[in-house]
């Protein structure tokens, strides 16, 4: 497995795996893995012949209060679990490489990049469609695989690199989560042992709209309620948003007859954790 800290050391890696006419899957993260990653490198590693893992904690898609200081930077350990997981190369540059000084282009994916997360941390989908749209011009991906557990950023990237024309296909893996439901998140970390016990709720809660909704319950309203109330079992919880929406447009839906996601956000104390569920098209 090699590491690589620069553009330009990636690039000639991607030339060398064109000139061998290698298909390229690529998994864009912010390190501090989890098994959650390692499964999105795994699925990665089942398309591709060469597999490239990004670790870039992007300053761009943080807001001023948020953890950019704060998040979990383990570069070490992330390649000691990356080369079993089947990477071949590990892309971490640093924050002065990915933005040199007088960098002033971004990616804007207007409306889509305004709601879930977009609402409740402005600027960050700009963030996410700016390193990400890099990204993939820097390594060129076949495939890119991203995490369900991110489920606003799949659709926000769904949509750029179709308005963009972007030669490659999004793949999107399956929530990865701890024996007791909760979904894997380097966030996590930070959690005291009460937080995280308190944050099974989002799961809880997620688990009870599936429950309704398999009885034959397709009217958003009745979910979303079902959903509250759990929640409000967990005073501790601070809910930002609780929405049922389709998960293309994110713009909420009165009926889950066609499918649609049902995604939630909330505090621990200082830590904000989301999850999500896909209610299948009945
Ligand atoms: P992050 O490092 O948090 O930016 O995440 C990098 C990628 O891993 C994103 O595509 C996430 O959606 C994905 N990911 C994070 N947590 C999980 C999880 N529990 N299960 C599956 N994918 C995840």
């Amino acid at each position: 497995m090699k590491v690589v800290h620069t553009v330009t050391g990636m690039r000639a890696l991607r030339h060398d795996a064109t000139a061998q006419g290698l298909t390229v899957g690529f998994v864009p993260t912010m390190g501090a893995l989890h098994a959650g990653h390692l499964s999105l490198v795994r699925e990665a590693r089942r398309r591709a012949q060469l597999v490239v893992v990004s670790i870039f904690v992007n300053p761009l898609q943080f807001g001023p209060n948020e953890d950019y200081g704060q998040y979990p930077r383990t570069l070490e350990k992330d390649c000691a679990l990356l080369e079993p997981a089947g990477a071949d190369v590990v892309f971490a540059p640093s924050s002065e490489e990915m933005y040199p000084k007088g960098a002033t282009t971004i990616v804007d994916v207007e409306d889509l990049g305004m709601k879930l997360d977009g609402g409740s941390r402005p600027g960050h989908f700009r963030g996410v469609a700016t390193v990400v749209s890099k990204l993939f011009h820097i390594v060129q991906p076949t495939w890119a695989v991203f995490g369900q557990k991110d489920a606003a950023q799949v659709a926000v990237l769904r949509r750029m690199v179709h308005d963009l024309n972007m030669d490659l296909e999004l793949v999107v893996a399956p929530i990865a989560r701890e024996s007791d439901g909760l979904a894997l998140s380097s966030r996590n970390a930070y959690l005291s042992v009460a937080e995280r016990r308190q944050a099974l709720v989002l799961h809880r809660a997620l688990m009870a709209v599936e429950q309704l909704a398999a009885t034959g319950e397709t009217r958003a309203g009745q979910l979303r309620q079902c959903a509250l109330q759990v929640l409000a079992t967990e005073p501790a919880a601070k809910l930002d948003y609780l929405e049922i929406v389709d998960p293309d447009t994110l713009d909420a839906v009165a009926e889950t007859l066609h499918g649609a996601l049902v995604a939630v956000a909330a505090w621990f104390g200082p830590t904000r954790l989301i999850d999500n569920l896909l209610l299948p098209v009945r």
